[in-house]
């Protein structure tokens, strides 16, 4: 199966089906079974947590022939054309998109009218910080005599960048990144479903990788599953993700610590001929640095908050204890400095 017919196939479609987002989830469901809706909601986070499909999702709530219910049938006539975009009365605009300027025109049209078919007409507009001034004025004054039945969602990866004249009229709520756990417990299932086996290090490795998105950790998924083999091990996503193994980190820390820099530079030239992408790189050995400051610091107390196997803990305990605090600072600074000249 492709990258794309999984995320396709895995698309939320009910609040309880998106990872993560609790909170967010929680209120808009009651939110759609009460009635009490906001004119305005600006949903704000990184790429890939779940704006627009749980915009989609309470779009569909509202509108369900089910309604008011505090999660959407997904059989009846109005959810089946919202979840195939063709719905008249649920609206999307792509800020970013080069259509933008036409749809900020429909924005501008359509913004006064009560819906036709829906019990809410619902406008969705996706990096919404893009629009232009023109279509931004049409829906401050919008907002600020909000017509009945009418609500916007607005999905921003840059919420500072909106007027406060904008902001204080929405209910804003920051969608977070997932943490590494929730991905991976959101991969596994789907593996489950898939019915396919995996070893728990390759799930970790994809989820790592991910950073937060599960949009991204899909779309790994799909393409290491698209290598068609029955189970998915680490080894395998390690080569397709072209990985820094731990050990070369371990390896790292040994011609560091020897100060054997002819070392240094000879395993950094491996590291760039097997192709390993170096932003991934300098994240890691970032991330590493940081752990065996913490470790160094609170010792075994920090443990928790590290997501470590018991063998790379034990491996990161030692290693913290042959470096001064103040090198393995130094270092960690420099790397995020490198990092951000990638
Ligand atoms: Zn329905």
């Amino acid at each position: 199966m492709s990258a794309a017919n999984l995320t396709a196939k895995y698309r939320p479609k009910i609040f309880a089906e998106v990872a993560g987002q609790d909170a967010v989830k929680a209120i808009l469901s009651r939110a759609a079974e009460t009635g009490r809706v906001a004119p305005a909601y600006l949903f704000s986070g990184t790429r890939g947590v779940g704006k627009t499909t749980i915009a989609r999702i309470f779009a569909k709530a509202l509108n369900c022939e089910t309604a008011p219910t505090a999660e959407p049938c997904n059989q009846c006539q109005h959810c089946r054309q919202i979840t195939a975009g063709v719905a008249p009365d649920v609206i999307e605009i792509d800020g970013a998109s080069n259509r933008g300027i036409d749809d900020a025109r429909r924005l501008k049209e359509d913004i006064g009218y009560a819906p036709i078919e829906c019990r809410y007409k619902v406008f969705i507009i996706d990096e919404a910080h893009m629009l232009t001034r023109e279509a931004f004025n049409a829906l401050l004054k919008t907002l600020e005599e909000p017509p009945a039945r009418v609500t916007f969602i607005l999905a921003t990866t840059e919420a500072h960048k909106f007027p406060a004249t904008i902001l204080s009229r929405c209910q804003h709520y920051a969608f977070k990144m997932l943490p590494q756990p929730a991905i991976a417990a959101h991969l596994e299932k789907i593996l489950g479903l898939e019915a396919v086996d995996f070893e728990p290090g390759a799930v970790q490795l994809i989820a790592r990788r991910a950073s937060g998105s599960v949009r991204d950790g899909m779309s790994l998924l799909g393409q290491a599953l698209a290598f068609g083999e029955a189970r998915l091990v680490e080894a395998d996503v390690r080569g397709f993700l072209g990985l820094a193994g731990q050990d070369v980190f371990f390896a790292l820390m040994e011609v560091l610590h020897s100060r054997d820099l002819p070392g240094v530079v000879r395993l950094l030239r491996q590291v760039l001929d097997q192709g390993l992408d170096l932003g991934f790189f300098l994240r890691e050995l970032a991330g590493c640095w940081r752990n065996m400051f913490l470790l160094r610091q609170a010792g075994e107390a920090a443990l928790p908050a590290l997501e470590l196997s018991a063998e790379e803990a034990r491996a990161w305990m030692d290693w913290a204890g042959r470096f001064e605090p103040a090198y393995i600072h130094a270092c960690w600074q420099m790397t995020l400095e490198g990092q951000r000249r990638v």
